[in-house]
């Protein structure tokens, strides 16, 4: 029957696929495609993985047995029972060779799959006994997992583990599939959504983020449809059920009529030839029509990221976030010739055109890692805690490797710095102070290094508020959009919960940028927007009209913002944006 779930668009496309859901186990499981000749060895883990928890539960019941009538437990025993009966059930065996031989996926994910779909007939059994069972197949199909995981269960003994990617992580796909899949999962880090870069989903969706999540910020990046805070879509949707994400209209419609299925093919062409459109101002200088040169540059994620910031027409990198270079690793960090590399890549990349190389940004919703150490949840207050340059400073040995590794980059080409989440003149401090110091350590060992020009990113209303201060020591500004708007509102970013109240024109936020821009450009300093607000087509117009002449945006979206500047008198928008930051309903004057 068809139905249809409501989310956050965050990514704009039609994507029409079979979903794929990723399980949300107790224990975390590795996701990837496997190869045909794989099939056998994929096979071959499950049956030694089911009789190595057999065997253990047989000794068990051996054990009670030998056990005096007093202490025979009988219902362990009963129960067992039963759990030796589930592990030989044909159903499970049957389903889970079906998604390895028919979709690839490698043991632990056919196993979890299948799992949800015998849980949900057990779910709709009218027998509460049969019903109950459910939770006995759940614990027998984690034994399994743990002994294909190779973790020390109570129960059975480990076998050596698959090679495969970190858990959690969807892998690069058999390229030979050649149904459409689309992810449903209950939530992505944005470190598992890097992986997804590279693999064959033609969309995805959430029940939990919001639409500056850093999850969601990633898919847009890859510039494929996506919905997220689609709240309880990864039990909605059952596996291979037909979905269409719309990404426009952020809904998720499940298993659609032929009519409905029709209309979305049909939007899915248009926005193919609209992008064909578009790609053909590639090569258009980005002038307004009052003949203001506008300078687009790209936000990427990776050193390859700027082939795509070329292919767009970017006329620089506006922001590396390069803490993704450093999650998912379990804790072991990139050392200075890893992260150089990367850097120099990123330059080579750039052939010639700056490249603004921002210092790890960690923390809140951009964890090291899923899963190891301290998660987001152990922390009181994760936005509020040790992030960015808060966790640089913590620990100034690893900032001076990343520090080190920068400078040596720029001896290849234009590198600015930038540091996030600025607000005290202490952090200013002992930021110059670091990087004085890293020039030192590098002279000490005469190793070759290049100028940088220094940018302070404005995303706390702190910074926003004393602007002066930062003019003062760096030599231009990027105002972060999406944590200064989290910040001065007091909402999460990532939450859904909250996010009808993430507002990008409440006239705090407009009062802030107007005056960040004002100052910087008095003062004779580059300053730029780069959080997802300068690659939103309906803020282009009020952001040159309230003077900014530098965007940064994903690469996916330069070409649209480019149309929409094409069109624009930045003379009549500045009269336009001043009765915008006077009212008291922003958003009403926007539609003008
Ligand atoms: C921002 O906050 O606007 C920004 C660009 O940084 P990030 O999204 O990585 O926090
Ligand atoms: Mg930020």
């Amino acid at each position: 029957m068809s139905f249809t779930v409501h989310g956050l668009a965050v990514s704009r496309g039609i994507a029409i696929g079979r979903a794929v859901i990723v399980a949300s186990s107790r224990i975390d499981v590795a996701h990837y495609f496997v190869k045909a000749d794989q099939f056998d060895t994929e096979i071959e883990r499950l049956r030694l993985a089911r009789n190595a928890v057999t065997e253990e539960i047989v000794r068990v019941q051996q054990s009670l047995a030998e056990l005096g009538p007093n202490d025979a437990h009988p219902e362990l025993a009963a129960l067992l029972d039963v759990h030796l009966m589930l592990l030989q059930d044909e159903q499970l065996t049957a389903g889970v060779k079906q998604w390895i031989v028919e979709r690839h996926y490698n043991a632990e994910w056919a196993l979890t799959s299948q799992l949800e779909v015998v849980c949900r007939q057990f779910e709709e059994m009218e027998d509460p006994y049969l019903r109950e069972r459910k939770s006995d197949l759940e614990q027998v199909v984690e034994r399994m997992l743990r002994v294909m995981r190779g973790v020390a269960s109570p129960v059975a003994p480990p076998l050596p583990p698959a090679p495969a990617p970190s858990p959690g992580i969807v892998a690069p796909p058999e390229p030979d599939l050649d149904i459409p899949l689309v992810l449903i999962a209950h939530d992505l880090s944005p470190a598992d959504m890097l992986q997804f870069k590279q693999s064959v989903f033609a969309g995805f969706v959430t029940d939990v983020g919001g639409k500056t999540s850093h999850t969601a910020i990633v898919a847009r990046s890859m510039d494929i449809p996506a919905v997220v805070g689609a709240r309880s879509a990864s039990h909605l949707v059952k596996q291979d059920d037909w979905v269409i994400i719309d990404g426009d209209a952020g809904l998720v419609v499940v298993d659609p009529s032929p009519v409905v299925l029709a209309e979305y093919g049909y939007k899915q062409r248009q926005g193919e030839i609209e992008r064909e459109r578009l790609s053909r101002l590639k090569n258009t200088p980005a002038v307004t029509l009052d003949g203001h040169r506008i300078e687009l540059l790209a936000n990427i994620e990776q050193p390859d990221d700027a082939v795509a910031a070329l292919k767009a027409g970017a006329v620089g990198v506006g922001l590396f976030r390069t803490e993704f270079l450093f999650m998912g690793r379990d804790g072991k960090l990139p050392d200075e010739e890893e992260q150089y590399q990367a850097y120099r890549r990123a330059v080579d990349g750039m052939q010639g055109l700056p490249v603004t190389i921002r210092s790890v940004d960690v923390g809140a919703d951009k964890p090291l890692d899923r899963g190891a150490g301290r998660s987001a949840d152990d922390y009181l207050n994760p936005a509020l805690g040790l992030r960015a340059i808060r966790w640089s400073l913590a620990d100034p040995a690893m900032f001076l490797v990343q520090l080190r590794a920068v400078l040596r980059a720029a001896a290849h080409g234009p590198i600015n710095l930038l540091i996030p989440m600025l607000a005290h003149a202490s952090e200013i401090r002992q930021t110059l102070s670091l990087i004085d110091k890293a020039r030192e350590q590098l002279d000490a060992r005469a190793q070759v290094y290049g100028p940088v020009r220094l940018g302070a990113m404005i995303e706390v209303p702190a910074a926003a508020l004393t602007i002066p201060l930062f003019l003062r020591h760096f030599d231009f500004l990027s105002i972060g959009t999406n944590d200064l708007i989290q910040y001065t509102l007091a909402i999460d970013r990532a939450d859904e919960a909250v996010a009808h109240l993430y507002d990008p024109v409440h006239p705090a936020v407009l009062h802030l940028l107007a005056s960040c821009i004002t100052q910087a450009r008095d003062a004779g300093k580059g300053v730029s927007v780069c959080g997802e607000m300068a690659g939103d087509i309906s803020m282009t117009r009020l952001l040159l009209g309230l003077g900014l002449r530098s965007f940064s945006m994903h690469p996916s979206q330069i070409l649209a913002v480019k149309q929409q500047i094409l069109r624009s008198d930045t003379g009549k928008l500045a009269t336009w944006a001043q009765s915008v930051l006077a009212a008291e309903d922003p958003a009403a004057l926007m539609a003008d």
